[in-house]
């Protein structure tokens, strides 16, 4: 059988830039039909490669996804069903933003088959949503995390801490706020201000790296979820099942313009752009170290596989219990090892 291969979907277009947004997207008003037409022909072209390959996930990302017509999400999937074999009760998600989609178009994207909603909710506060150049209000995104609750999608928040001025207590109080809401799953993601951007002409007094691991670890112990990786909580099996895939190691394609992917073909793993734009095979070496990067993220660990086990540094690991541990066949980064993993992986690959 074909290996099963997660999908992402790009859609790279906003309403408008945030002003510490550094990602690839574009606030214009796209042509959606020539984008839909160009989506679906490399979701042809990867499934003739991959020989109608299982899906287990789907991810739209941006940008802002639920700027689409659900028309043209529904004409991606149905591209996807015909050109791949969907799995049974495949996980189907889309980013959000509030202000974008309302309860109506909510319905209309389910209906074609979204069943997990995630929101770009950022702050509940809107001094600090306008700080961070956002449309919307904390209203706004309230309102989309209870139409999602009350469709009965699984619902997930994105938020932004490490703000100037804020502190644990602040951030500890936003936590018990999500905890309210009922989010099962959310991602908090640090403010690093990205060269080149709005916010960073500004040059905002950040907080310094002592009192983010500080907010880090209150977020810890504040939300009523566990960290599943560095930035990311969810009740028990809420976990978003296509960003583990990827952390894990399995196989994904990326569809639309910057969207990438490692698709595995005949054995060989490969770093795939566009359908066939950019196309180059990965060593074995690359890619284990590449599985190392992503699985030491996760509270899990990263599989104790020969390829990977041959990239470590066993030296390292063995005299840094402290950041490094090794539980029957996965090894996995420390509470300690978690605040210093970028320094950790330098040392970590052999
Ligand atoms: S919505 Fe997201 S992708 Fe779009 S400009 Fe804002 S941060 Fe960037």
């Amino acid at each position: 059988m074909t290996t099963p291969h997660n999908i992402y979907i790009h859609v790279p277009y906003c309403m408008s830039k945030c002003r510490y947004c550094a990602f690839f997207s574009s606030a214009v008003r796209p042509d959606w039909e020539k984008y839909t037409l160009e989506m679906c022909t490399e979701i042809q072209y990867w499934g003739r490669i991959l020989n109608h390959a299982p899906v287990p996930t789907i991810f739209f990302g941006g940008g802002t996804p639920s700027l689409m017509p659900a028309d043209a999400f529904g004409r991606i999937l149905d591209t996807v069903a015909k050109c791949f074999q969907i799995q049974h009760e495949c996980e189907i998600t889309i980013e959000a933003n509030p202000g974008t989609i309302d309860a109506a178009r909510l319905g209309d994207f389910q209906a074609a088959g979204m069943n997990r909603l995630s929101v770009g909710v950022q702050s509940l506060n809107d001094a600090d949503l306008k700080f961070l150049g956002r449309r919307h209000t904390v209203n706004d995104a309230r309102r989309l995390l209870d139409a999602g609750h009350a469709a009965n999608l699984r619902v997930s928040a994105d938020f932004i801490y490490g703000l100037p001025g804020q502190t644990a207590d602040t951030v500890a109080a936003t936590c018990r706020e999500i905890n309210a809401i009922g989010l099962r799953h959310c991602s908090m993601y640090e403010l690093t201000i990205e060269a080149g951007t709005p916010l960073a002409a500004d040059r905002p007094a950040m907080p310094s790296n002592n009192e983010m691991a500080e907010m880090y670890d209150a977020i810890g112990r504040t939300l009523a979820i566990a960290r599943y990786e560095v930035s990311n909580y969810a009740a028990p099996g809420d976990e978003c099942r296509h960003n583990a895939n990827v952390w894990d190691g399995a196989p994904y394609i990326g569809i639309g313009r910057g969207a990438a992917g490692r698709p595995l073909i005949n054995g060989a793993w490969y770093e795939q752009m566009g359908a066939g734009a950019q196309f180059t095979e990965l060593s074995r070496r690359d890619r284990a170290i590449e599985k190392v990067i992503t699985g030491m993220r996760t509270m899990r660990g990263v599989e104790m596989t020969a390829d990977v086990r041959d990239v470590i540094n066993h030296d390292f690991v063995a005299s840094h219990r402290n950041l490094v541990m090794i539980d029957g066949d996965r090894m996995h980064a420390t509470n300690a090892g978690i605040l210093t993993l970028d320094n950790l992986l330098i040392e970590l690959i052999g």
